[in-house]
C-alpha cells in the first residue's frame, strides 16, 4: 500500500509531464494538447491535488486549451485598482482572471507586445 504522499508526488510528476507533452505539440496538433490537458486535470482531482498555479494559468478551464501566446488565447494587463491579468481563450471565448504582482505584470506586458 502505498501512501497518500507518495500518490500525490506521483501525480504532480505525471502532470507535469503531460504539461510538458502538451507544449510541444499545442502548435501543430492542439487537439491531443487539449486531451492532455485533460488528462491532467483528471490526474490532479484523483489524487485530489491542487492543478499547479502556473498550468492553470496557462490553460482554459473550460474547454482545457493550452493556450498559446498570440495563436489561441488574449492577454490584457489591466492596472486598474491592482495590476491584473485577463486571458481570454480564444476557442471558447472564456476568460480568466488573475492578479499579478507589478513586476510580473510589466513583463507579460512586454512579451505580448
Ligand atoms: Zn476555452
Amino acid at each position: 500500500m502505498m501512501k497518500q504522499s507518495n500518490i500525490k508526488e506521483i501525480a504532480r510528476q505525471r502532470i507535469t509531464i503531460l504539461f510538458e507533452q502538451a507544449k510541444k505539440l499545442a502548435k501543430n496538433n492542439p487537439k491531443l494538447a487539449t486531451q492532455y490537458i485533460r488528462s491532467a486535470r483528471r490526474i490532479a482531482m484523483a489524487a485530489n491535488i491542487r492543478f499547479p498555479l502556473e498550468f492553470r494559468r496557462e490553460t482554459c478551464r473550460k474547454c482545457n486549451s493550452l493556450f498559446v501566446h498570440g495563436v489561441n488565447c488574449r492577454v490584457r494587463v489591466k492596472q486598474k485598482r491592482e495590476p491584473h491579468v485577463v486571458v481570454t481563450c480564444l476557442n471558447c471565448g472564456e476568460q480568466t482572471r488573475y492578479m499579478l504582482k507589478k513586476k510580473g505584470a510589466k513583463k507579460l506586458a512586454q512579451d505580448n507586445n
